[in-house]
């Protein structure tokens, strides 16, 4: 046995490379990744996934080692030949970014591996995630009481909120379905999701109707929340949308916030792409009132320029929190001597218990940038929008939705003959076959609608030039062929 033993040592100590191997692995790993970042400036925003299908063995995994050198190759081959998400062109959906300080983060967090889910296990650990909440808190205008999580997205972050909530008003499966949620037709299905994850499939959904700016009319929240009651229903929860994910737009928080308070619902606020832009004086404008909510998520990976997998839920009163995701367990009991039971742990308040130490690659690049270039970076995006949508009306046939809120546009061509959606759909096709730049469509009122989302890190005014040169030339193209 102690031979066969010896034997597996040595066949698993290649999982563990030694001083020189590292560095060997580690300058080919940087190397690649400065070729990547090289390339990013004038890479395609677009390229259609039918051109180039990764399939093919060398992304199986088998018995056989291969060394680092085929591995990155197959990587460039199959995954990194298009710059799409990180590109400054990448105007569609809602952009995501990544920066460099998060990279280098996340490559000392996966090095030092620390939990942070208790302070037995990171007590330094468990203080920078909690800076970071406080510091998000803050600027949200959330009280000292306040509670929160870092999440790997804006999803588990609804899926928090909505969890909270349900346990706030202490709803009985019994009586699902006599209890009544109100939202809009404009928001994310993520809430949906959340609902139906958190067993509430049975609850009644209200889709308040919007106004012309797309968002949420207060009145007839009022109007619904009253019949619900007079009908016997139990309403309990209003989720405003703190930019749209379709156009931007920003519900009339105060107003709901008042009604909130009023027939004592849980106003939970799904700000995943727009409530980082509080931290710029124009944003914090629009996003007043939100400091009155219940809960509120934001996406680190959207408004932050963080890389995938940064959401945060925060929860005004930290102890419903705790209440509805606190735990216990023999084999932590040790924990327990250390960590206070009146101190809320990052692991009291999520669905997770292990998890990586998130807070790092958001730590790091404000420790290296400070706030202000954030916020300016906030502001650029604002104001191009507000640039875009001046400008583009200026074209002759293109017409815009409302004024934007934050940092997305919606527009269309109006052609004098012929079908609009039509045009709309061959102008969006045509700017993708292009690849330059990346926008995507939606539709608004039954009416196929192009939309501009300016939220990249590398996106600046040159490329919102780029944008309007673009449209302008591939219009007057498909008003010629048709
Ligand atoms: C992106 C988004 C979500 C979902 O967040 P993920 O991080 O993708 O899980 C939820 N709500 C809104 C408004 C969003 O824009």
């Amino acid at each position: 046995m102690q031979e066969r033993i010896k034997q597996l040592e040595n066949k698993a100590r290649s999982l563990d490379p030694d001083v020189e191997t590292r560095a060997l692995l580690r300058d080919q790993v940087i190397r690649y990744a400065d070729k990547f970042l090289a390339w990013l400036p004038g890479a395609p925003a677009y390229i259609a996934p039918t051109d180039n299908v990764p399939d093919s063995d060398d992304l199986s995994i088998s018995e056989d080692p291969v060394d680092l050198m085929s591995a990155l190759e197959v990587l460039g081959k199959k995954v990194d030949y298009s710059g799409v998400t990180m590109s400054s062109g990448h105007l569609a959906f809602i952009p995501g970014s990544g920066l460099y300080a998060s990279a280098l983060a996340d490559y000392l967090a996966a090095i030092t591996n620390r939990y942070v889910g208790v302070r037995f296990a990171s007590p330094g650990g468990v203080d920078i995630e909690r800076k970071l909440i406080r510091w998000m808190a803050d600027f949200v205008g959330y009280p000292a009481d306040a509670a929160g999580d870092l999440t790997s997205g804006g999803s588990i972050a609804n899926l928090v909120g909505v969890v909270t909530a349900r346990d706030c008003h202490d709803l009985r499966a019994a009586n699902f379905s006599r209890t009544v949620v109100y939202m809009t037709g404009q928001t994310h299905h993520s809430i949906e999701k959340a609902l139906r994850i958190a067993g509430l499939k049975e609850c009644i959904r209200r889709y308040i109707p919007l106004d012309d700016y797309c968002r949420m009319q207060a009145g007839a929240l009022e109007d619904a929340i009253r019949n619900d009651r007079k009908s016997g229903l139990y309403p309990w929860l209003i989720v405003a949308s703190a930019g749209t994910t379709d156009t931007g737009a920003v519900d009339p928080l105060i107003a709901i916030s008042d009604i909130a308070r009023v027939y004592r619902l849980w106003l939970h606020v799904d700000g995943a792409y727009g409530v980082p832009f509080a931290l710029c004086e124009p944003g914090k404008k629009i996003l007043e009132g939100i400091e009155r909510s219940d809960s509120i998520i934001l996406d680190g990976h959207k408004a932050l320029f963080l890389p995938f997998g940064s959401g945060t839920v925060l929860v005004r009163n930290g102890q419903q929190m705790k209440k509805s995701h606190d735990y216990g367990a023999s084999y932590l009991q040790d924990i327990g001597t250390f960590d206070s039971p009146d101190e809320i742990y990052p692991a009291e308040l999520t669905p997770e218990l292990s998890r990586p130490f998130r807070g790092l690659r958001l730590w790091l690049p404000l420790k290296l940038a400070g706030v202000a270039p954030f916020r300016a970076a906030l502001e650029e995006k604002l104001l191009l929008a507000r640039y875009f949508y001046e400008q583009v009306k200026q074209i002759p046939g293109f017409t815009t939705g409302p004024y934007p809120d934050l940092s997305i546009v919606t527009f269309r061509y109006v052609p004098d003959y012929g079908d609009a959606n039509e045009f709309n759909r061959k102008l969006n096709t045509s700017i993708q076959q292009d690849g330059r730049i990346f926008l995507s469509s939606t539709v608004l009122d039954g009416k196929f609608t192009l939309r501009l989302a300016i939220l990249g890190l590398r996106t600046h005014k040159d490329t919102i030039d780029l944008v309007l040169e673009i449209l302008k030339e591939k219009a007057i193209a498909i008003e010629k062929s048709g």
